[in-house]
């Protein structure tokens, strides 16, 4: 089962995937107009954390101050979320068309779960135990551990609804599919939906017209 989004915090990010791994991926919105890159600083990534829950904000704190005073390890950690970010969209925009996965964004995915999964234990004496990462404070990749776990369960997932890619001219925003009719089709009718609708109503006038 793909894993469940803890609830949003406030934050810049959108947070309209329907899954932390989406939500990840759609941090670049359309692809490849830089402009609309939201990470472009270990910060960023910190901001996306805290939005999205990952990690213990104690530990958030650390990696901020650790960010600071590591500038080259934090860029390099920077470095490693924008390849996994990259890897995850190649892996699911493949899945939305039915392609065969990319070799090169799947062996990079499994190459981040070999870092992250060492770090996640089962903790809790009670009836209920949970999931739980360790040692968070001191990786600054860290926040990805969850992202990447995130994505190998819901490649593997037989039951998640379908990936979907917006069919917006310029947008690369991926989403599960909940309608009913498993036929949704844009990130969002405010945006993409009314942007196609007002082209095509623009191309049928001037056909009419002419
Ligand atoms: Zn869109």
């Amino acid at each position: 089962m793909p894993t469940p989004l803890p609830p949003p915090g406030p934050g810049p990010f959108e947070l309209s995937g329907g899954d932390l791994c989406l939500d990840f991926a759609n941090t670049w919105g359309d692809r490849p107009r830089a402009e609309t890159d939201g990470l472009r600083s270990y910060d960023h990534l910190l901001a996306f954390a805290r939005q999205t829950g990952l990690g213990e904000a104690s530990d958030l704190a650390a990696l901020e101050q650790r960010g600071r005073r590591e500038g080259a390890a934090a860029a390099a950690a920077l470095h490693a979320a924008c390849e996994l970010r990259e890897a995850l969209y190649a892996l699911f925009s493949a899945r939305a068309r039915d392609r065969i996965l990319p070799p090169g964004a799947l062996a990079c995915l499994n190459a981040q779960l070999r870092e992250a999964l060492p770090h996640l234990t089962v903790q809790g004496s009670g009836p209920a135990p949970e999931w739980q990462w360790r040692d968070g404070a001191q990786f600054l990749t860290s926040p990805l551990w969850p992202i990447a776990r995130a994505a190998a369960d819901l490649l593997t997932s037989r039951e998640a609804p379908p990936v979907r890619e917006c069919d917006g001219a310029q947008c690369t925003w991926l989403f599960l599919d909940r309608s009913r009719g498993r036929s949704r089709r844009w990130c969002s009718m405010a945006s993409c939906g009314n942007r196609a609708k007002a082209r095509r109503h623009y191309h049928r006038g001037r056909a009419e017209g002419s």
